[in-house]
């Protein structure tokens, strides 16, 4: 039985105080060990901070990005090993707003799941098509492109341990979410896909569902058979709808 994971995914908002304001509000209610685990991933200038309010708590942190080096002359970036002291458990990789405005490859994904693993990180890994790859029936080929290469330096072990993201691209931001029977069609053909390059994992591994995830849709959302939870964004960054959500999830 694979537990249900709802992440929150807070972008480039939020100051550190803001930050520390909707964590609270949200610790409030979801500090206990429940039945669905939650995340937050703010941004980097708020994880610690973040830190300070979940500490103790069942509530997870993730950072958004990072470098697949350990460490060295890369202005601007973050390493696994900062994640980690910082109190992350999860790391967000490959998010489309990544691949899309600052050249996120397939392969670099891949590199930096690697990377996530070996300094004790999750990895939550997202893949997704536009909305011109699904018209033009190219779904299933682009997210299993994008997914060998994401798991392809991972053992069967890790990719047991890795978190999933489904999150089509046309459905990000714009209020349009995906059908609970699109979102499992894909979700069932991800979990076959990893039955086949890493086998043993495909039961384990969990398969989060991000696109406009709302308190009115994520219970049929959460009940479909391969989704394992959400990663939200907009509705993550105001506590009432993200605990909504995370009630919806708790079926
Ligand atoms: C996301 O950023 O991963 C996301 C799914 O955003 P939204 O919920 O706003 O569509």
């Amino acid at each position: 039985m694979r537990r249900k994971l709802i992440a929150g995914n807070w972008k480039m908002y939020k100051t550190a105080n803001e930050a520390v304001a909707l964590a609270r509000e949200i610790w409030a209610q979801a500090k206990e060990a429940g039945p669905v685990d939650v995340l937050l991933a703010p941004p980097f200038t708020s994880l610690h901070a973040v830190e300070d309010v979940i500490r103790g708590s069942a509530i997870l942190l993730a950072g958004q990005n990072m470098h697949h080096e350990p460490q060295g002359a890369f202005t601007g970036e973050i390493s696994a090993a900062m994640l980690k002291a910082a109190g992350c458990t999860h790391v967000i990789l490959g998010h489309s707003e990544r691949r899309q405005f600052f050249g996120e490859t397939d392969e670099g994904v891949g590199r930096k799941a690697v990377a996530a693993h070996a300094a004790d990180l999750t990895p939550i890994v997202c893949v997704g098509e536009t909305l011109a790859e699904r018209d033009g029936g190219q779904t299933e080929a682009v997210v299993e492109r994008q997914t060998k290469a994401a798991l392809a330096g991972l053992s069967v072990e890790q990719v047991a341990e890795t978190v999933v993201a489904y999150e089509p691209v046309w459905a990000i931001g714009t209020g349009r979410t995906a059908t609970a029977a699109q979102a499992q069609e894909v979700h069932a053909f991800l979990r076959k896909l990893i039955g086949k390059t890493h086998a043993g994992a495909e039961s384990t591994v969990r398969i989060l569902y991000g696109g406009s995830v709302k308190a009115e849709n994520a219970a049929e959302l959460m009940s479909c058979a391969d989704v394992d939870g959400a990663l939200v964004g907009g509705a993550s960054l105001v506590a009432d709808s993200f605990l909504k959500i995370v009630k919806g999830a708790t079926i």
